[in-house]
């Protein structure tokens, strides 16, 4: 039913040009002539840029999930722009990838621009390569409105991943609407997941609520600070301490960090979650990320929280706690959604003119009004 010819497309109107594919090509050429980038990146940044801006192409979910499990790079991509794009075939992607879920563990990385993510990351993967590994590494973005093929800069930085078929890289970011990574994440990492990665990753960038969020996501948190960088105060600010069960100070070749551990240390001695008899003790590990010093003793402390995870029965606690999450989110925006089909409707009218006219107070009325959209 479609074709693609020098790009352009036929579809149900006739043809269509197709700006992305004319930018794959000039890229690619541009690519070819500069050996330093890997030309497999840079071709899979259009292809997901294409993959997403595509929105006419019909999907078959069952045979994507079926490619994807195959551990297809492109059906990987392409299932991980539905889900973000909360695209229509998105329940039919989540049902179909259900069964294939569940199995991956999760780590959250989260800290301060600048201390040190990507290059953790980047070592992270090449460890777990080491060992065999199949990696997912998923790089959010709350305050940048773009994602996928816009941050270039990310997946170059992971480019000694790139041509390797068993890491999965992609960058996702809010696209302007709030909370929207909270629901497309979980659904991301099932898509890496039922991909048959062992590990995902989940690198968040910026200080703040989104990153508490995602690390909610993961079943074990590593918060990365540096020497110099405030970061200490800023991550108690920011209820960061709450949920870190491995502290990194990174950039431990620099002036400062033995000062940052202190910090550390006694920030951790004033209580919190962390205090309770019995609760799992978030070591404080140092790291050179850039000669990727001390990334094997922060692997084998994550090791050592995934045992006490399972011991404990907190690794089902967790996810129960996320499933929550995820569902109660999902059923509030669809609420919020049919409330919206309420706005301005003859029903909120008839109840305001009941308010008005004293025969029900506000309360009873929104009582109501929830009734009628919710049967
Ligand atoms: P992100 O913004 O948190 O992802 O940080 P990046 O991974 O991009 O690192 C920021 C800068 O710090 C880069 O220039 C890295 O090369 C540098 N860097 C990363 N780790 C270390 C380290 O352990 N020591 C030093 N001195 N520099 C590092």
């Amino acid at each position: 039913m479609w074709g693609r010819v020098l790009g352009w497309s036929l579809g149900r109107q006739g043809w269509r040009c197709e700006p992305w594919w004319w930018c794959g090509r000039v890229l690619g050429r541009w690519a070819q002539r500069r050996p330093g980038l890997p030309v497999a990146a840079v071709t899979a940044v259009v292809a997901g840029g294409a993959e997403r801006r595509s929105p006419r192409r019909e999907v078959d979910v069952a045979v994507l999930v079926e490619r994807a499990r195959g551990g297809e790079p492109r059906a990987v991509a392409r299932l991980i722009s539905l889900v973000e794009d909360a695209s229509p075939a998105l329940r039919e992607v989540a049902a179909a990838l259900a069964p294939h879920a569940g199995r991956a563990r999760v780590i959250g990385l989260t800290g301060s621009p600048g201390v040190g993510k990507s290059t953790t990351t980047s070592a992270f993967v090449r460890a777990l390569r080491e060992r065999d590994l199949r990696v997912g590494v998923l790089a959010v973005d709350p305050s940048s409105p773009f994602s996928g093929g816009a941050l270039l800069g990310d997946r170059v930085r992971m480019q000694d991943h790139a041509t390797d078929r068993d890491v999965f890289i992609r960058s996702m970011a809010s696209r302007g609407h709030l909370g929207g990574l909270a629901w497309a994440t979980p659904q991301a990492v099932r898509v890496l997941d039922a991909a048959g990665c062992d590990v995902v990753l989940v690198e968040t960038v910026g200080v703040g609520q989104a990153e508490v969020e995602v690390a909610s996501m993961a079943d074990t948190t590593l918060v990365l600070l540096a020497p110099g960088m405030g970061d200490g105060i800023q991550a108690a600010k920011a209820g960061i301490l709450e949920v870190a069960d491995v502290f990194v100070v990174n950039k431990a070749d620099r002036e400062g960090a033995e000062q940052t551990v202190r910090d550390l240390r006694y920030m951790l001695s004033l209580g919190g979650r962390h205090s309770a008899a019995g609760a799992w003790r978030p070591p404080i590990l140092r790291t050179v990320a850039s000669r990727a010093e001390g990334i094997d003793e922060v692997l084998a402390a994550v090791d050592e929280h995934a045992e006490w995870l399972t011991r404990t029965g907190e690794l089902d606690r967790r996810r129960r706690a996320r499933a929550c999450a995820e569902i109660e989110a999902i059923a509030l925006a669809a609420l919020r959604d049919r409330i919206g089909d309420v706005h301005g409707s003859a029903a909120l009218d008839a109840q305001a003119a009941r308010v008005v006219a004293g025969e029900t107070d506000p309360y009873t009325a929104a009582d109501d009004l929830v009734a009628t959209v919710t049967t």
